[in-house]
């Protein structure tokens, strides 16, 4: 058995892990998990699946760069497309602006 990488002292186990991504699970995939601290390995080949559902599902590579611009006295920041389409967001959604840390915020929709 294998030992794990990360913590140098768990093994690593092969179990069916699900794969979440932007809060959508794609499905359980065969993985080794490290039984002390979780460190979780998909193979290779492994990625490959993972990949062809997150497209499936639209959700493949749909983080963007995206810039600040202005308006008005305040700023704002374009939502790219494929993110408006997966989380659905209309013109005049309410929502809820936080900052998570020094370079890094959060932006919840409160109305539907
Ligand atoms: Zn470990």
């Amino acid at each position: 058995m294998e030992t794990c990488d990360e913590c140098k002292k768990g093994k690593l186990r092969k179990k069916s892990v699900e794969y979440v991504i932007y809060g959508k699970g794609l499905g359980n995939f065969p993985a080794l998990v490290c039984d002390r601290c979780n460190e979780t390995l998909f193979a290779g080949e492994t990625f490959f699946a993972i990949e062809r559902q997150a497209k499936q599902k639209g959700v493949w590579g749909i983080a963007a760069k995206t810039r600040i611009g202005t308006s008005g006295n305040s700023l704002d920041v374009k939502i790219p497309k494929p993110v408006v389409d997966f989380l659905g967001l209309r013109k005049g959604q309410e929502v809820v602006i936080e900052p998570l840390g020094e370079k890094k915020f959060q932006v919840s929709v409160v109305s539907s």
